[in-house]
C-alpha cells in the first residue's frame, strides 16, 4: 500500500551528465544562476525519472537477475547524484530569491531519505550497506531443524493461533533475522549523519523533520500535541484488550504491569490488532456486512472491483483513469513468473501513465486497496501541470491520506449506492464495524509514531549503539503499552525486524495519514452537508466535497502544506478530534466497559 516513491529515482540516470558539467567555483552567485540550475535539474527530472520508472516497473513485473541487477544499477548511482544536487542546491542558500525559487531549492535537497557523505568510498559502502539490510529482510526466515519459515507464513501463525507458546516461537523466531543487521545499522548511521551534516543539518534525523514546512523542533511537538489528542481513546482501547487478553491467556502470560504482551494481539509488531476482533468485540455486537460475499455473489472480478474503485473517484468529478492505465497496470497474479505482489501506485511519466500493481484478490481487504492505491494515482495525475519537484503531496501524510479518505466513505451506504447490499443495515451493528476499525486504525497511532521517534533519537545520538533494543523497547512500553514477551538483550535488534527500518522508509508519513484521513473525512462530509454519526457519512457521489478534494490534490507541493490543509479543513493545523469524532460511540462503551478495570501503565 505504498505510491512508488519516484523522488528517490529521480536523478538515477543523470550521473553522466552532471558528471561532465564541473561546477563553476569562487564565482558570486546570481538569481539568474539559480533560476538556470532549477531548470537544469527540473529538465534531467522530466527526462531521466521516466526512464528509471520504465526499469523499476520492468524489474518489479518480471523478476530475473537481469532485471534485479538492472534495478540495481539504477538505485546505486541515485545516491551519489542525489547528493550532488542537493550540494550544489546549498550554494544559494545566502542568496535572496523569490518564495518559490526558494522552495524549489530546498525541495531539491530535502528529496534524499539518507544523504551519503560526499566521498565515492563512503557512498558505495553506504550503498551496499542500505542493499544489503533490505536483502537480509527480504530473505529472512526463521530455520528450526532445517524447516524454515518467511515473514507470511509466520505473520499467519501470529494471526491465527492462540496458543500462547506457538505465538512465541513464531515471534522470537521471526527476530532472529534481525540479529546481524545490528552492526550494519550502526555503520549506516554513522555515514549517514556524515552526509546529512554536509547538508547542513545537525543529524539524519533533522533532516527528515525539514520537510514539514516548520522549523524541525516544532514539528516533533506537534507530534506530540496530535498524540496527546488520540491518547484517550487509545487508552481505553488498550485497556479494554488487555482485559479481554487476560481472560483467554490467564494473569501468568499477561503479567500485573498493565502492559499487552507484543505476540498476542495478531500482528507481527502488534501495529494493527484486527486479528483478535473476535476475542475482544462487543458481546451483543451482530455481524458486520460480508463484503467479500457480497462481492462473489456480485461476480466482482479485479477489473470490476478497479473499475468501481474509479467510478467513486469519478463521482467525486475527477475524470476517468486513461486507456493506457487499464492496458498496463497489473491487476493478477501472474502464473508464469515472479512479480513483486505488495501493492503499489505508480507514476510513470509524471503525466498521464499512471498505473496500479497488485495481485487482487476478490475479497474486502483488497476492494479497500484498490481505493487506496487509486487515490494516490488520482493524486498523480491531479498535481502533473506543477514544477516536477513540486509533483508529491503538500506533505508524505497527505499521499497516503487520500485514498484512505475514499475508503472511510466505504460504507453501508456507499455499498447499496452500488449495487452491493439491497438495505442498508441498522445502526445496532455499528459497535462491531467500528471495534474492528479501531483495532486497525486508533491501534495503529502510536506505533505509527514511536518507530521514528526511535529512529530521531538513534541518529541524534540519544540512543546510543548500546542500547539499540533497550530504547526500542523504552519506546514501545511508553507509547503503546506493549511489552517483549521475553526478556531482550542487546545481543537482539528487534528493530530491524519491522521492514521499515532496515529498508529505510520513514513513518512519520503513516502516523500522519492516520490522523489526516479522519480529518479529511469529518471536512468534506460536512462540506457534503452530512449530518449524524461520522462513521456512516460517505461523500460517494458528492460534487462539493468533490470540488474542495480536487483543489487540494491539484496544489502538489507547490505551496505550504499548512495552505493545502487551509483549503481542505478552513484551518491550517492538523486536527485529531476528527477521529475522536468518528470513534465516539465506541468511546463511550469502551469507557462503561472499562470502568472497573484497573487501566493504564
Ligand atoms: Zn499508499
Amino acid at each position: 500500500m505504498k505510491k512508488l516513491l519516484l523522488m528517490l529515482l529521480l536523478f538515477t540516470l543523470a550521473a553522466c551528465q552532471t558528471n561532465q558539467s564541473k561546477p563553476e567555483q569562487n564565482k558570486q552567485l546570481t538569481q539568474q544562476d539559480a533560476a538556470e540550475f532549477l531548470q537544469m535539474v527540473e529538465d534531467t527530472y522530466i527526462k531521466e525519472s521516466e526512464y528509471a520508472a520504465r526499469v523499476a516497473w520492468v524489474q518489479a513485473n518480471f523478476i530475473t537477475d537481469d532485471t534485479v541487477w538492472l534495478g540495481a544499477k539504477s538505485i546505486e548511482k541515485m545516491g551519489a547524484l542525489q547528493v550532488k544536487f542537493a550540494n550544489q542546491a546549498k550554494k544559494f542558500d545566502d542568496l535572496d530569491l523569490p518564495d518559490d525559487m526558494r522552495r524549489r531549492l530546498e525541495k531539491i535537497k530535502g528529496s534524499l531519505t539518507l544523504a551519503a557523505p560526499d566521498d565515492p568510498e563512503k557512498n558505495a559502502e553506504l550503498a551496499q550497506i542500505m542493499a544489503k539490510l533490505e536483502a537480509m529482510y527480504g530473505a529472512g526466515k526463521y530455520c528450526v531443524d532445517g524447516e524454515c519459515r518467511d515473514l507470511g507464513e509466520l505473520s499467519k501463525v501470529i494471526a491465527e493461533s492462540r496458543n500462547h507458546k506457538e505465538l512465541l516461537d513464531a515471534w522470537t523466531g521471526w527476530r532472529t533475522i534481525a540479529v546481524p543487521m545490528r552492526e550494519k545499522y550502526q555503520r549506516m548511521v554513522e555515514l549517514a549523519n556524515e552526509g546529512a551534516r554536509e547538508l547542513g543539518f545537525a543529524d539524519t534525523g533533522a533532516m527528515w523533520r525539514a520537510g514539514y514546512d516548520m522549523p524541525a523542533d516544532d514539528f516533533a511537538e506537534e507530534l506530540d500535541r496530535l498524540w496527546g489528542q488520540v491518547e484517550p481513546l487509545y487508552d481505553a482501547l488498550q485497556c479494554h484488550v488487555r482485559s479481554e487478553l487476560t481472560e483467554q491467556y490467564g494473569d501468568e502470560v499477561m503479567g500485573d504491569d498493565g502492559m499487552i504482551p507484543a505476540h498476542l494481539l495478531g500482528n507481527m509488531w502488534a501495529q494493527d490488532w484486527t486479528a483478535v476482533y473476535d476475542m475482544v468485540k462487543p458481546d451483543n455486537a451482530g455481524e458486520t456486512i460480508d463484503v467479500t460475499a457480497r462481492l462473489k455473489a456480485h461476480d466482482y472480478d479485479a477489473k470490476k472491483m478497479v473499475k468501481t474503485a474509479e467510478n467513486f473517484f469519478v463521482s467525486l468529478g475527477l475524470d476517468p483513469l486513461p486507456e493506457t492505465f487499464w492496458e498496463r497496470s497489473l491487476f493478477l497474479k501472474p502464473k508464469d513468473r515472479d512479480v513483486v505482489c505488495h501493492a503499489s501506485a505508480w507514476d510513470i511519466d509524471n503525466e498521464d501513465d499512471i498505473r496500479i500493481k497488485m495481485c487482487i484478490k476478490e475479497d474486502y481487504e483488497d476492494f479497500v486497496t484498490v481505493h487506496h492505491e487509486l487515490g494516490h494515482n488520482f493524486y498523480q495525475r491531479a498535481y502533473k501541470d506543477k514544477s516536477i519537484v513540486y509533483r508529491t503531496g503538500a506533505n508524505d501524510g497527505f499521499h497516503e491520506a487520500i485514498g484512505d479518505t475514499i475508503a472511510l466513505s466505504m460504507t453501508p451506504k456507499y455499498f447499496k449506492d452500488i449495487g452491493l447490499i439491497d438495505e442498508i443495515p441498522s445502526s445496532d451493528n455499528d459497535l462491531g464495524m467500528l471495534m474492528k476499525k479501531a483495532l486497525e486504525k486508533v491501534a495503529f497511532v502510536p506505533f505509527g509514531l514511536m518507530i521514528d521517534q526511535w529512529r530521531w533519537q538513534v541518529f541524534n545520538g540519544e540512543i546510543s549503539p548500546d542500547e539499540y533494543n533497550a530504547g526500542w523497547w523504552r519506546l514501545r512500553n511508553q507509547y503503546q503499552g506493549v511489552k517483549a514477551p521475553v526478556e531482550r538483550t542487546e545481543d537482539q535488534f528487534d528493530p530491524g525486524a519491522k521492514y521499515h527500518i532496515p529498508g529505510n522508509t520513514p513513518y512519520t508519513r503513516y502516523f500522519l495519514a492516520h490522523i489526516l484521513q479522519f480529518q479529511f473525512h469529518r471536512e468534506l462530509c460536512k462540506t457534503a452537508g452530512f449530518e449524524g454519526d461520522l462513521h456512516r457519512c460517505s461523500i460517494y457521489n458528492n460534487k462539493a466535497a468533490g470540488e474542495k478534494l480536487i483543489k487540494v490534490l491539484e496544489m502538489g507541493a507547490e505551496k505550504p502544506w499548512q495552505d493545502a490543509m487551509q483549503v481542505i479543513a478552513n484551518s491550517r493545523d492538523m486536527d485529531a478530534t476528527a477521529m475522536l469524532d468518528y470513534f465516539a460511540p465506541l468511546k463511550l462503551w469502551l469507557d462503561e466497559q472499562n470502568k472497573d478495570r484497573q487501566c493504564g501503565w
